[in-house]
């Protein structure tokens, strides 16, 4: 391995933390490694929707989790990246020389329901307390959760409104009204008729209403303004929110600011430049989707630096858990043409850590020092996952792909449905032959 080749990581996520595991674990020989994060500490943003209902914030000092893996730690930000001198100027002015440079900066979440609160993750947790306590003593009665119609993995939405509809139930509220209104035909559409029907279950269980196929334009005065003059009244509206990532000079970036790259994340048009997790062109923003990237980053780095290692192309595969206010149910999308995700309370991989990374999941868990149940032979060990499983995976993660772009298609964005094709055909496969005349019918829509 080349000596003294210096890799620099953007961010202090999921995505940098398991590009650091991964290094540490697949490198020949030591690979000095600095990492720059504005925020001093990691937080599991998955879990935040647990935190207004007593649920433990899981944080971790980045400076220790540096320490401890021989990485020097930088608490400063990425603000300009120049290609030609491999460099980074940092917010706080210093220039740093990179031989690899990962971005993995994450996105911003911000409001795209106007009038409507969003639910961001932990900067909102005292705000949706509130809220609830609101909602406990009767000084409202009828919350709406909305999903808008850019937003398309739409998981955290769900446990906010069960999480409250029991908790509303357990802490004694008298008669409240809690609905979930979405664009979705059916909540988490496109895992399947067994995943929308199994949460349907589960709202209707805990009391909640269900308004699939609306989708929302506004909060206003009390109503919650959707498409095709419906309106439903409300107290308030709490939203998933819209993601995009700032500017950030010297990097290519696409629509809403995402980087664009190849199958090995490295970036488009930029030398010895990597990205991964949430700052990605990839449509769905998911932490176990941001660790397996991570995984195709670090491979790629360490052979550019020598290692005799081949990255694998990135075959994503979707691994959520659902926190339900009862039993988590626990999803894998295996979307094969004729099968759905499974969903089931058992877990699927091991640690059932609610963000599926090969070694950060583990890591946390061993970490908070999470129980090590009874191990069941059948579970899938992230641990020793490989990012590209199987065959059955890859079709997996295309028929994913293309279930999303028949969605946006439907919705009338050819736009996001062309940008789908493109994942499908990034997953290293060429198009089903019917997708080859959509994509032509849904370029014309666009050009018109
Ligand atoms: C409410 C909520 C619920 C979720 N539920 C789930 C779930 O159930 N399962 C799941 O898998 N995922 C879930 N997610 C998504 C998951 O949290 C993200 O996909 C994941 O955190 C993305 O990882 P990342 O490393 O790309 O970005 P992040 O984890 O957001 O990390 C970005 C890092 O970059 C740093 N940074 C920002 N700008 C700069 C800069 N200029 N220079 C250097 N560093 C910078 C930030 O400080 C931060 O440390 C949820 C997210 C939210 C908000």
């Amino acid at each position: 391995m080349a000596d003294g080749f210096q890799v620099v990581i953007a961010g202090g996520g999921v995505a940098a933390l398991e590009a650091v595991l991964a290094i540490r674990a697949l490198e020949e020989s030591p690979t000095p490694i600095e990492l720059l994060s504005p925020s001093r500490d990691f937080r599991l943003q998955a879990l935040s929707v647990a935190e207004p209902f007593g649920g433990d914030a899981r944080t971790l000092d980045l400076a220790g989790f540096c320490a401890d893996h021989d990485v020097v730690y930088r608490p400063d930000g990425v603000a300009e990246v120049w290609g030609g001198p491999q460099r980074v100027l940092t917010d706080r002015g210093d220039e740093i020389f990179y031989d690899a440079l990962l971005m993995a900066t994450g996105a911003r979440r911000a409001s795209v329901l106007p009038g409507s609160h969003p639910f961001r993750g932990a900067a909102d947790v005292g705000w949706f307390g509130d809220l609830l306590e609101r909602l406990r003593r009767g000084a409202i009665s009828e919350v709406a959760f909305a999903v808008p119609r850019q937003v398309k993995w739409t998981l955290p939405i769900w446990e906010l409104a069960m999480l409250t509809a029991t908790w509303l139930a357990e802490a004694g509220g008298g008669e409240r009204k809690i609905t979930v209104v979405t664009h979705e035909p059916a909540p988490m559409e496109v895992l399947g008729e067994a995943v929308s029907s199994r949460v349907a279950e589960l709202l209707a269980e805990r009391g909640v209403e269900l308004e699939a196929g609306v989708g929302v334009v506004r909060f206003d005065q009390g109503r919650l303004v959707c498409e095709r003059g419906k309106e439903f009244r409300a107290d308030e509206v709490v939203a998933l929110p819209g993601l995009s990532v700032p500017e950030i000079p010297g990097v290519p970036q696409g629509r809403y600011g995402f980087i664009g790259c190849d199958a090995e994340m490295r970036v488009d048009g930029l030398d010895r430049v990597w990205v991964a997790g949430d700052s990605t062109w990839f449509p769905i923003k998911q932490g176990g989707l941001a660790a397996q990237q991570a995984e195709v980053a670090a491979a790629g780095i360490l052979r550019a630096a020598g290692a005799d290692i081949e990255p694998p192309p990135l075959r994503p595969v979707l691994r959520g858990a659902l926190i339900t206010g009862g039993q988590p149910q626990f999803i894998r999308a295996e979307i094969g043409a004729d099968s759905d995700a499974v969903l089931t309370t058992s877990p699927l991989w091991w640690p059932p850590i609610k963000v599926a990374g090969p070694r950060l999941g583990p890591y946390l868990a061993a970490h908070w020092s999470l129980e090590r149940e009874e191990e069941d032979p059948g579970l899938e060990q992230t641990e020793d996952l490989e990012p590209a499983a199987d065959e059955r995976e890859h079709e997996a993660a295309l028929r994913l792909a293309l279930d999303f772009a028949e969605i946006d298609a439907r919705d009338g964005d050819y736009v996001e449905a062309l940008r789908w094709l493109e994942v499908a055909e990034r997953l290293n496969v060429t198009l089903p032959a019917e997708y080859v005349q959509r994509r032509d019918d849904w370029r014309a829509a666009v050009a018109h």
